[in-house]
């Protein structure tokens, strides 16, 4: 009999720990979970070697280091001409932490939370551990646009915030003007919090991305959150923050001072030196990162999937349909014994199973010789059911 308290019911472990796992016993290609596997610059790592000798060792102050904090403000300003003060941002343990302050802070329970589906997995689980009932409002395939009739028609006299993902994954969606303008006007009519996680912000392909903080009305209503992991390629470091009105950042600090209280301390200002000095370095990386989907993409078509290739983020989604499999997670589970490679089955980002059932979604932001011996021994492989 589990002992576990009941606001865990449901929430199993995460799949990319599970799948990760799997691909270092099979000796997989990992094109599951999406981290890369080049390092940040290496000024910034530095950086932080230069904090750690230098005496940052104790706790940083509850609210961010001020470098950090500083350097929040002086990219947004830069990026997106927000003007920003020091009581408008929080550092937190990554975007995990600021998602989670966001939620336990926010949210009461029995509110509900419209959210993008697919989603990152991290909501569900905060929005159940907060007490909140998640409201799905689904990107759907072939192109996992915005319906925005569908997200006014999932808002109630119980919804207390949007929660939107924005460049999305796993879709790879990034919301168009249009679309953040509808969601805005919904927002503003029912007078909702928006919480929007922008942490693929500098990872699109072509296409711009716009923070829902710009648009008119919106920067009052809105919590941004984003983190230092995918634009540096530090997924592990785990310096995040949110920004917005101060009445929204300091319901993230309300909760995320019983959590972590900080940490980071010697990262936070290598994470400033980041945001302050290396535009450079995302540039470059969503440049090559541009190169490897289509890498990625082209070879997953020519092996005859369905491929949507997304305008941001680093992973792909395909319809594994085409090879006679109902079901993705069958396929993923299968496929580092048919094949040595690890992918995601797309279904467990969904409530509604029928939606996401024949999707697996693929990360690129490997090496380019890490994609094309993935493709290689997928092109060996027999990929069809039964
Ligand atoms: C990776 C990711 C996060 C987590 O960010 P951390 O800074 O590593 O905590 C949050 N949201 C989305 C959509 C992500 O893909």
């Amino acid at each position: 009999m589990g002992r576990n308290a009941m606001r865990l019911d449901g929430i199993g472990s995460t799949i990319f720990a599970e799948m990760s796992a799997l691909a270092v016993r099979t000796g997989s290609v990992n094109l599951g979970q999406g981290f890369p596997d080049e390092d940040g610059p290496e000024e910034v790592l530095e950086a932080a070697v230069a904090a750690l000798r230098g005496g940052r060792n104790q706790y940083p102050p509850g609210h961010g280091t001020p470098e950090l904090l500083d350097a929040v403000i002086a990219h947004q300003q830069r990026h997106y001409g927000l003007a920003l003060d020091r009581s408008q941002v929080v550092a937190t343990t990554g975007a995990t932490e600021a998602i989670a302050g966001a939620l336990l802070g926010l949210v009461n329970p029995g509110d509900e939370v419209v959210v993008l589906e697919p989603y990152y997995d991290s909501y569900v689980a905060m929005i159940q551990i907060a007490g909140g009932v998640r409201r799905p409002v689904t990107l759907r395939a072939p192109d996992f646009r915005l319906d925005l009739d569908e997200m006014a028609a999932a808002i109630t006299p119980r919804t207390r915030l949007i929660l939107l993902n924005t460049p999305h994954n796993p879709t790879g969606t990034v919301l168009t003007r249009t679309e953040l303008e509808g969601v805005a006007a919904l927002a503003i009519e029912h007078d909702l919090v928006v919480v929007t996680d922008e942490v693929y912000e500098h990872l699109t392909y072509g296409v711009p991305h716009i923070p829902m903080a710009t648009l008119p009305g919106m920067f009052e209503r809105t919590l941004t959150l984003s983190s230092i992991g995918k634009s540096f390629s530090v997924t592990g470091w785990k310096v995040g923050w949110a920004s917005g009105p101060a009445e929204l950042v300091a319901a993230v600090e309300g909760a995320k001072n019983w959590l972590t209280y900080v940490s980071g301390g010697p990262l936070q200002p290598a994470a400033a030196v980041a945001l302050d000095q290396h535009d450079a370095f995302h540039q470059k990386l969503a440049a090559d990162l541009h190169g490897k989907r289509d890498l990625l993409c082209d070879g997953l078509e020519a092996l005859g999937m369905r491929v949507y290739r997304p305008d941001g983020t680093y992973f792909a989604t395909t319809d594994v349909s085409a090879f006679g499999h109902a079901d993705g997670r069958a396929f993923c589970l299968a496929l580092p014994e048919t094949a040595g490679v690890v992918a995601i089955p797309s279904q467990v980002f969904y409530d509604d199973q029928d939606e996401g059932r024949h999707l697996v979604r693929w990360a690129f932001c490997k090496k380019p010789s890490v994609i094309e011996e993935g493709l290689r021994r997928l092109g060996a492989a027999d990929l069809s059911a039964g």
